[in-house]
């Protein structure tokens, strides 16, 4: 049976996003990316409504909504400013790989707290020398005694300079490849941890991006997730469950640029007539609607796979792919149909254009969803 229909519940909490997103985010949208500044206030209006940490699950004092609940919202939250958006979601992914491999007992110490007041965590793979070869990565954990001690550099870690506790991937055993690397829970006053440069960024500019510094940092040996040599196969079931929700955002950016450019296009008149009378025009137009919908639909179903417990690695990989691609191709198309007011600031499409790039990037660059995808079509 193929059912696209919503529930009542994912209705209402469609509902709610957008009249955040529409009253709260797109707002302050300019504000924040103009500053360069991380939206607290904002996060702590989600905060109270239920709008943060919406795949942790109840027990904990999360949301513990279902992927599926999870992209709808996203899309509409990003329809306000992906920027903020990234904000609020931050914490669906440090929470991730503790919900999947992490104790009864660890959940409860980091995920609880994470629940009762406004707070962050982050999710820290990337190094200076190492993104999308993930086994690439250098930093260690060596066990001594009851103690792990981890040495390393992280690299633009979202919300790294406002995060309470990380999820940080580092090598038990080197010798080993990438089945010799483990995940560890972090939390940020431990000695040895520091806050290194924010990222100066294109776009998502109030999304806070740091790097994260390791010296000499000894957690008890009850923080490894899973056990040592797990820490590979949690990240790519974390990637697994994430992209989607990446994936929404570009479909949310993607509709958001298509009103404005719908709207801008039928007012504005050249040659005698709105620009939106013109062919040229339209066909963008069109192209603009095909890909969000064929965009919402692959995220809808990498998510619903997801939730049924199905491996969804390469159509989570397919939705992320065409909607971070999209939603570049939206943008920049939109910002081509308002003209010069487009490239200009007072209009919000290119800001939209820049949030839009770095889809293309984090999370698994699209160069790297096409080789998750091609992997899957090889295998034997
Ligand atoms: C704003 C922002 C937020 C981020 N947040 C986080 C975070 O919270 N946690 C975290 O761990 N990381 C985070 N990242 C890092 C992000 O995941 C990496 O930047 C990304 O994985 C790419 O790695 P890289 O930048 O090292 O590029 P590289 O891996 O050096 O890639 C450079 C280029 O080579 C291409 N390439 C590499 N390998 C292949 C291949 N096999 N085939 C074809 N092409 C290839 C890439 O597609 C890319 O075009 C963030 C990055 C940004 C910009």
């Amino acid at each position: 049976m193929v059912d696209f229909s919503l529930t009542g519940e994912q209705e209402a909490l469609r509902d709610t996003a957008h009249r955040f997103a529409r009253d709260e985010i797109a707002p302050a949208a300019r504000k924040y990316d103009a500053g360069d500044e991380f939206p607290m206030d904002i996060c702590v209006k989600a905060f109270g409504i239920g709008l943060m940490n919406t795949v942790v699950p109840d027990e904990f004092g999360g949301a513990g909504l279902s992927r599926l609940d999870e992209v709808i919202i996203t899309e509409e939250l990003a329809w306000g400013c992906m920027g903020i958006t990234v904000c609020l979601m931050v914490n669906n992914l440090a929470a991730t790989p503790l919900v999947i491999a992490g104790t009864p007992e660890l959940q409860k110490e980091y995920l609880g707290p994470l629940c009762e007041e406004v707070m962050f965590a982050s999710y820290c793979m990337t190094e200076p020398g190492a993104g999308s070869d993930v086994a690439g990565i250098a930093t260690t954990a060596k066990k001594k005694g009851d103690r792990y001690v981890l040495n390393g550099t992280k690299r633009f870690v979202t919300a790294g300079g406002v995060a309470k506790w990380f999820i940080v991937f580092a090598y038990t055993d080197k010798a080993k490849g990438h089945k010799g690397m483990s995940a560890f829970v972090v939390p940020k006053d431990t000695p040895g941890v520091t806050i290194g440069k924010k990222e100066d960024m294109m776009g998502q500019r109030a999304s806070n991006t740091a790097e994260v510094i390791f010296e000499e940092v000894a957690v008890p040996a009850g923080n490894l997730l899973g056990r040592e040599g797990d820490g590979f196969a949690i990240a790519m079931k974390t990637f697994e469950r994430s992209r989607p929700g990446i994936a929404a955002g570009g479909v949310g950016i993607g509709r958001s640029a298509m009103e404005q450019a719908i709207a801008y296009a039928k007012q504005r008149r050249a040659f005698g007539q709105p620009i939106a009378q013109f062919q040229a025009i339209q066909f963008m137009l069109a192209d603009m609607a095909v890909d969000i919908q064929a965009a919402r639909w692959l995220t809808w179903h990498a998510a619903w796979l997801s939730d049924r417990g199905k491996p969804s690695n390469t159509e989570a990989s397919m939705a992320k792919a065409l909607a971070a691609d999209s939603a570049m191709r939206i943008t920049t198309d939109a910002v081509q149909i308002l003209g010069g007011y487009g490239f200009s600031r007072e209009y919000p499409v290119e800001k939209m254009m820049r949030d839009a790039k770095v889809l293309q990037i984090y999370e698994g660059t699209s160069q790297i969803q096409r080789v998750v995808i091609a992997r899957s079509l090889l295998k034997d």
